[in-house]
């Protein structure tokens, strides 16, 4: 029976197995670091926890079949999953990324991976023909789409086929859309990789992150690595992520509802000079992500007139926290260049477009006009009055 993802996130636990379970709705926390075993030679199929534990297999096999991939792996954070992607490189490899990417991976690339002799280039792959800059040791794709915080979109199956020709692997981070609106290996990608903190997750309480992949050959290799370097999701925080997607579908549709009355609000403002979200008709990715995705998603990013009325913005809100993170349930605002881009050098942030007077946000769940009236009422309050409330 093939399910819609609407009823996979809440269906995906098999009837068999639940059996063991007491018939359980909800999935038990398995808090334990290890395991008896029978006699020699035989075993339950879980030995010790950083190996392998049934809390975090189910929240696996959830995300593979959301994914349609063969594998998911679950680890402590976005990061953890990222830094252990990177050990299936090696000393001298190649990589071409997306310049516009979560500032967190930008510094685990360029400080951490390139001391240990990976060699990146960061293109625009909006602008830049990605063929350009292959080279005889390029190993690999790494791409956002949409980008954050500038909302660049990616044609996936587009970047895939130069891939394949050239025997490179594409990694698709999909955190911005969750694979309820994207699922990048249907689109030629052999890798995906989320931060289950943001969407997956969906309440701000936890953070994990993903790694899935539709290869034998990437997955063998990746289960070495985290039972190697021990970065595997705990059993707690692996139930969150699973009591987090029973709502996925639901939260996705109002924050993206949600997104569009902003955007529009935001387009009407005169002290508003840009607003980038995919789901603008005539922008830069509205097409392609309309080709390539089931939604636009609800992060959008917005250029104010000024750095002062970008700070006032941030000071001013009552009900939207000025706060790193996204896909949660409570909407937030985040200023890219202090918070999630601080780390990436000036020139590279400022030429992608990230300047201090723009904003990016989150949008949860909230009323539409109650989010709309906070904006406003923020924007409103700056006129004239430098940057005092009244
Ligand atoms: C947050 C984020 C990450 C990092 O994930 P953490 O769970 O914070 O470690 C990676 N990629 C994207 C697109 C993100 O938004």
């Amino acid at each position: 029976m093939s399910l819609k993802i609407d009823t996979k996130c809440l269906h995906i636990q098999n009837k068999e197995e639940s059996d063991c379970h007491y018939g359980a709705i909800s999935y038990p926390i398995y808090q334990t670091a290890t395991y008896a075993h029978p006699e020699v030679g035989k075993s339950t199929g879980f030995d010790y926890s950083r190996l392998q534990n049934p809390t975090r297999q189910q929240v696996e096999k959830v995300i593979a079949q959301l994914e349609n991939g063969i594998d998911a792996l679950a680890f402590s954070s976005g990061m953890a999953a990222i830094t252990a992607l990177m050990e299936l490189f090696k000393y001298g490899d190649h990589i071409i990324t997306d310049a516009d990417l979560y500032g967190g991976t930008i510094r685990l690339f360029d400080n951490i991976n390139v001391k240990n002799g990976i060699e990146f280039t960061h293109i625009d792959f909006t602008k830049s023909e990605p063929e350009n800059f292959i080279r005889e040791n390029t190993k690999a794709i790494y791409i956002e789409t949409p980008t954050n915080p500038m909302m660049r979109v990616t044609d996936i199956e587009k970047v895939s086929k130069i891939a394949k020709e050239h025997n490179l692997l594409l990694i698709v981070d999909n955190t911005f859309l969750s694979p309820y609106f994207q699922n990048p290996l249907n689109l030629g990608a052999d890798i995906v990789i989320h931060s289950g903190t943001k969407f997956l997750g969906g309440h701000n309480d936890t953070l994990a992150g993903f790694i899935v992949t539709n290869r034998e050959d990437i997955s063998e290799k990746l289960r070495f690595i985290i039972k190697t370097v021990g970065s595997g999701l705990s059993p707690f925080d692996s139930w969150l992520i699973l009591r987090g997607i029973k709502t996925l579908a639901i939260r996705m549709e109002k924050s993206q509802e949600n997104a569009f009355e902003i955007v529009k609000y935001l387009q009407s403002e005169p002290k508003v000079r840009k607003v980038y979200y995919p789901g603008i008709e005539g922008s830069q990715g509205y097409e392609i992500c309309r080709r390539q995705a089931r939604g636009f998603g609800s992060m959008l990013s917005f250029e104010v007139e000024s750095a002062e009325l970008a700070k006032h913005i941030l000071k001013y809100t009552k009900l939207i926290p000025f706060a790193e993170s996204l896909g949660g349930v409570e909407s937030l605002l985040t200023y890219p260049c202090t918070q999630t881009h601080a780390d990436v050098p000036e020139e590279e942030r400022i030429a992608n477009g990230i300047t201090d007077c723009v904003l990016r946000m989150s949008v949860g769940i909230e009323a539409a006009s109650d989010l709309v009236a906070d904006l406003k009422y923020a924007i409103d309050s700056y006129d004239g009055y430098k940057g005092r409330y009244i």
